[in-house]
């Protein structure tokens, strides 16, 4: 066959072309990162290297409980699905309590030498500024929220739809070692163990009243980037700054972010602290850690001095700081079809963030589906969807035909909501009577049950 050409070589873009070169279909990849614009290296305002798949800020990949999490789901189902993302995190996974978490630059350098080393993929470093010049027939467009200007304009022109974007933040990463551990301490919460049988995969920075009402104000006096050009551009609710939480209520970061529950401080047992900020192992070495939930739009200087109004945080060595990022997605259910592809110029399919999935997973699991798609057409064959009881299934129609409340397509994690529902169970396979107040849960394993059902018929003849 043919090749295809995948453009973008992120989270999306990468499995994309590994679910095509598994079909035995060839895969030109075009990545910018690594390639120059008027003799300039190209970047984005987010990515720090020219790795294939680097994760931008979390190194996590959210719960890995596919029996009661939908991402967790999600996961399994694409693992069970051949892919080169989940694979790759399985492979390079810190402690992480009940959460599948990765060193991210082993994630991102075994992504890399995979599809490096593949004889079916070449991997070209420039940008695609539009595709009006080319007579490529098989096309994946995963180029992500930070797409290229000019590749964004082209999409706009061809679309013919208004372009939606939000805001978007990132957290702090620091230093373990500038880390105060006479006042922090390694605990998850509940003592959840994660993959590796670590209970202890975050490190917890207490707080009492006064320190918590001291460090809301000075979030609040704080100075924050100003983004002018973006005044009506709204945020997205699953990465609010802290000091739009803030914002909203002196209280809500403790029931966000800084919730104390869970968590008992061993140099102070007897005493509830009344906020905790929870740090979460960044690299392998366990040498960073990032601040869980702490995407902040403070300006970098101004950054460094609240954070350091955190018990166990007083000398923290950042090693990245926190930022503030557009966002840009298509109005995917107007104007794709249920193959990805757009309708006004079907040899263009998108994938990943850009077409209003949100997150790494979700991202990655879209340019699976793309990817099957695009092999099955260079195959001469056709691909029916996954079947909509399936996480993938359900994704699929959250962009291609679910969802326009009032108008607005919004972009979406996956969750059990997506998915038909079941009615609870009442008694266990065992006859036993369920109480009232863990029904919702075993729903929620029934529904993954017969996710991983479904989707083995669907894996059977795709
Ligand atoms: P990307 O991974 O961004 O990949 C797109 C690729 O396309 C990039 O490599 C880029 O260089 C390339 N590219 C762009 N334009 C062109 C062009 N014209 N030609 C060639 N190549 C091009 N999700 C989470 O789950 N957790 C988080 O913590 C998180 N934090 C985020 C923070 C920020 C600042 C942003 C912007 C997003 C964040 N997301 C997060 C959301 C999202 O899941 C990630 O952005 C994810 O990487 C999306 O995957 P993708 O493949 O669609 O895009």
């Amino acid at each position: 066959p043919s090749p295809v050409h995948v453009i973008g070589g992120g989270l999306a873009g990468s499995e994309a072309c590994w679910q095509l070169v598994s079909a035995g279909v060839p895969v030109i990849l075009h990545e910018m990162r690594g390639g120059k614009r008027n003799g300039e290296s190209i970047t984005t305002n987010a990515h720090q290297t020219d790795g294939l798949a680097e994760l931008v800020c979390s190194n996590s990949f959210r719960s890995d409980d596919w029996q009661f999490n939908a991402v967790g789901l999600l996961h399994e189902e694409m693992r069970r699905a051949g892919s080169l993302i989940l694979a790759s995190a399985d492979k390079h996974q810190v402690p992480a309590g009940g959460a599948l978490a990765m060193d991210r630059d082993n994630f991102s350098a075994a992504v890399t030498e995979a599809l490096s080393n593949h004889p079916l993929v070449t991997i070209v470093r420039e940008e695609v500024t539009t595709l009006a010049d080319k007579d490529w027939e098989n096309i994946v467009v995963a180029t992500g929220p930070l797409t290229s200007e000019s590749l964004s304009q082209y999409v706009l022109d061809v679309s013919g739809e208004g372009q939606l974007s939000f805001f978007d933040a990132i957290a702090p990463i620091i230093h373990y070692e500038s880390i105060d551990m006479s006042k922090a301490w390694k605990q998850s919460r509940y003592d959840k163990e994660g993959p590796g049988g670590d209970a202890a995969a975050y490190i917890n920075c207490p707080m009492d009243k006064d320190q918590y009402e001291a460090f809301i104000d000075a979030l609040l006096a704080g100075p924050k980037a100003e983004f002018k050009d973006w005044e009506h551009v709204p945020y997205f609710d699953g990465c609010l700054p802290i000091e739009v939480m803030a914002e909203r209520g002196r209280e809500t970061l403790r029931y966000g972010p800084m919730k104390p529950v869970g968590l008992t401080n061993p140099h102070n047992p007897t005493v509830k602290a009344h906020a905790i900020i929870q740090l979460r192992q960044d690299n392998a070495l366990g040498t960073l850690y990032n601040m869980v939930g702490f995407q902040t739009k403070l300006k970098h200087g101004a950054q460094a001095d609240v954070f350091r109004m955190i018990p166990g945080l007083e000398n923290a060595q950042f090693a990245r700081l926190g930022g503030l990022h557009r966002n840009t997605f298509i109005q995917s259910p107007k104007i794709l079809d249920r193959e990805l592809r757009l309708k006004s110029h079907p040899a263009a399919r998108f994938a990943g963030q850009i077409t209003g999935v949100e997150g790494y997973v979700e991202s990655a699991a879209i340019g699976l589906l793309a990817g099957r798609f695009a092999a099955a057409q260079a195959l001469g064959k056709t691909l029916p969807a996954p079947p909509e009881t399936t996480a993938l299934g359900a994704l699929l129609n959250h962009i291609t035909i679910g969802h326009l409340e009032g108008g607005s397509f919004q972009p979406m994690n996956i969750n059990y909501g997506l998915l038909p529902q079941l009615e609870a169970p009442k008694v266990d396979e065992n006859g036993q009577k369920i109480p009232l107040k863990e029904r919702g849960r075993a729903k929620k394993r029934l529904m993954s049950l017969r996710a991983l059902q479904d989707l083995q018929d669907w894996l059977n003849i795709a």
